[in-house]
């Protein structure tokens, strides 16, 4: 089931947002939230999403960044980004710490903050202990593209956007950043919707 995301100035996008224990991950009330938050999340399109992002302070994510929306994308951005595919995942309670490496500088959307982007930093590699949607735990140490998913999603489950931690003289219009892409010759590449919203 599609479910409508909610836009910034909701109370639930800049809340803390509880943890789940396992009988309720279990439970049909989540496992049918999930699946409807991967319907939502694709039909968006977008590669991630966050439980307040559809009205619920939980701390619940799913992420997928799948091989035909980075085919949209130019080579030297997929390059430039790191940015590989990844596959449909769920991620509960997780638990992000920052590994060494370099901060990257890129142009990022949120479904929530619809029509905008803007230049965010964000760490090049980071270690998410989490539980999976059986309540198991898992880790990933995840870098490049799939790595700022990951702390764009996870910011969501602290009541934070990434207009906190953006660089706000970057901030555009969708319109006018793909205008902006368009002046870089990539003009073939631009005409398309960027799939990388999350
Ligand atoms: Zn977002």
């Amino acid at each position: 089931m599609k479910l409508k995301i909610w836009q910034a100035g909701e109370a639930v996008l800049r809340s803390q947002s509880r943890p789940l224990t396992p009988g309720e991950i279990r439970g049909p009330e989540i496992q049918e939230l999930i699946a409807s938050m991967r319907d939502t999340m694709r039909d968006a399109p977008g590669v991630g999403l966050a439980a307040p992002q559809i009205g619920l302070d939980i701390q619940l994510v799913v992420i997928e960044d799948r091989p035909e929306y980075i085919q949209k994308v130019s080579p030297a951005q997929i390059e430039e980004r790191q940015r590989r595919p990844v596959p449909f995942h769920v991620l509960i309670n997780p638990s992000l710490t920052f590994e060494p490496s370099e901060t990257f500088e890129f142009f990022e959307g949120c479904l929530s903050v619809a029509g905008f982007t803007a230049i965010v930093p964000r760490a090049g590699r980071v270690r998410v202990e989490y539980l999976n949607e059986a309540a198991e735990s898992r880790e990933v140490v995840a870098d490049g593209w799939y790595a700022r998913i990951l702390q764009h999603e996870i910011d969501h489950l602290q009541g934070t956007l990434y207009i906190d931690r953006m660089q706000s003289r970057s901030f555009s219009t969708t319109d006018n950043y793909m205008r902006y892409l368009a002046r870089q010759s990539e003009a073939k590449f631009a005409a398309r919707p960027d799939p990388a919203r999350s």
